[in-house]
């Protein structure tokens, strides 16, 4: 994580001692100035999902458990979404009851279609499918980018692993969301051709007991 850190702080030292010593010009500055701004938010979303991560293992940041309805949330999520509307396609089936946390839910699902997008190929398409299989709501988001190779598969789900340097860790929080709600999570890829990742969750018995 200290690492992670390092490299925005680096950045930022520099552009500030390059400034100091060579006078910029207005307009150069206003561009330092611009770049330090995102080093500094990259900084707060890195402290941000590492506060997050370690709450959620320590159980500070205790998950609700109410009974939702995942189809609802899912819909939510995909019409808040400003990524073209026809490059993000969403099949819900309606009513799909679980017991979960409705932010952690959202979070889990904004990250797989953010990596879809992240890791796809350019004006590549996500689609998110909710439906049920058995006694599982299962949820999926399925990419046509660039695919995982199958030796890196396992590593994906590690904090900070990344294929690409310049890491983050939403795979990391994504299964952890899935097992806090006793679910599964799992990943389907070709390299070259796209990613699948699905999760399983039990459905809300109760709803269901004649
Ligand atoms: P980040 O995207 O910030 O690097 P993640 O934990 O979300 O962190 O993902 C870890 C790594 O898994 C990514 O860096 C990327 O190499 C790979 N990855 C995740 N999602 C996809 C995807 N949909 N397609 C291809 N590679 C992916």
């Amino acid at each position: 994580a200290s690492h992670e850190l390092r490299t925005p702080v680096a950045v930022i030292k520099s552009a500030c001692e390059y400034a100091e010593k060579y006078g910029e010009t207005p307009q150069e500055q206003q561009e330092t100035l611009a770049m330090i701004h995102r080093q500094a938010d990259r900084m707060t979303q890195l402290i941000q999902q590492l506060l997050s991560i370690t709450r959620l293992e320590q159980g500070t940041e205790p998950a609700q458990r109410e009974a939702l309805d995942l189809a609802a949330l899912v819909t939510g999520v995909c019409a808040d979404q400003l990524y073209p509307k026809d490059r993000l396609a969403c099949q819900v089936q309606p009513g799909v009851w679980v017991r979960g946390d409705r932010g952690l839910l959202a979070r889990l699902l904004q990250n797989l279609i953010d990596n879809g997008f992240a890791y796809g190929k350019p004006q590549g398409h996500v689609w998110v499918t909710l439906g049920t299989e058995g006694d599982q709501a299962v949820l999926q988001v399925r990419d046509d980018g660039i695919g995982i190779p199958q030796d890196q598969q396992e590593k994906i789900w590690q904090r900070f692993y990344q294929v690409d340097p310049a890491r983050r860790e939403g795979l990391a929080m994504v299964k952890k969301i899935a097992q806090l709600h006793g679910g599964r999570i799992t990943l389907d890829s070709t390299p070259g051709q796209g990613s699948t990742f699905a999760l399983s969750l039990p459905l809300e018995k109760e709803l269901f007991a004649p």
